[in-house]
């Protein structure tokens, strides 16, 4: 876990610096989400795809997005959560406001977290990808804590995966997804 000390930089040390065979970090809370499955042999992971939720939507804090990710998300709790509580998804990461890291499923296993999507003419990037959300909304700048919390995980899964790129839910879902939308500051990351 991270600390926050009294000049307010966020300290990474003694985090997430390793990870197991099947993909999981060292050092990190993990929730294991059943939203996830093999992916496709030999598969070569070579993509990020970023996304950013938030549950109820706009607001931040919250149990819904480890809920949604868990099946444990209530139905009577909200009224959107009757729209989206039987959905079956998981990201293998998220990154909540503090820039707190939590994993939810291996990288080596394929989690539910693109959909009907593709790139550079490859289809089902479920496949080859390594699923990030953020927490946040189009309409609110995302946090330091998160962007710098996400470099340093980036940087960590190029150590296993060299040939990852990094792209936007919105670039390979158009049309049908927006995140992490409008206030993601990609040269942030670049
Ligand atoms: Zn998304």
């Amino acid at each position: 876990m991270s600390m926050v000390h009294s000049s307010g930089e966020l300290e990474l040390k003694g985090t997430c610096e390793s990870m197991d065979a099947l993909g999981v970090l060292a050092g990190v809370p993990y929730m294991a989400s059943p939203n996830c499955d093999e992916r496709p042999h030999g598969t070569l992971i070579r993509l990020v795809v970023i996304h950013a939720i938030s549950l109820p939507p706009g607001e931040f804090g919250g149990d819904g997005i480890l809920q949604l990710f868990t099946n444990r998300l209530r139905a009577e709790d909200h009224p959107y959560y009757r729209e989206i509580h039987a959905l079956r998804v998981s990201a293998h990461f998220l990154i909540r406001r503090d820039g707190t890291l939590i994993q939810f499923v291996p990288c080596e296993k394929r989690a539910w977290h693109a959909g009907v999507s593709r790139w550079k003419e490859h289809d089902r990037c479920n496949d080859f990808s390594i699923g990030i959300e953020l927490e946040g909304c189009d309409e609110q700048s995302f946090e330091d804590a998160q962007y710098m919390r996400l470099r340093h995980l980036l940087a960590l899964l190029r150590q296993r995966y060299p040939e990852i790129e990094v792209t936007g839910h919105s670039h390979i879902a158009p049309g049908r997804k927006t995140d992490p939308g409008p206030c993601f500051d990609w040269s942030r990351i670049a």
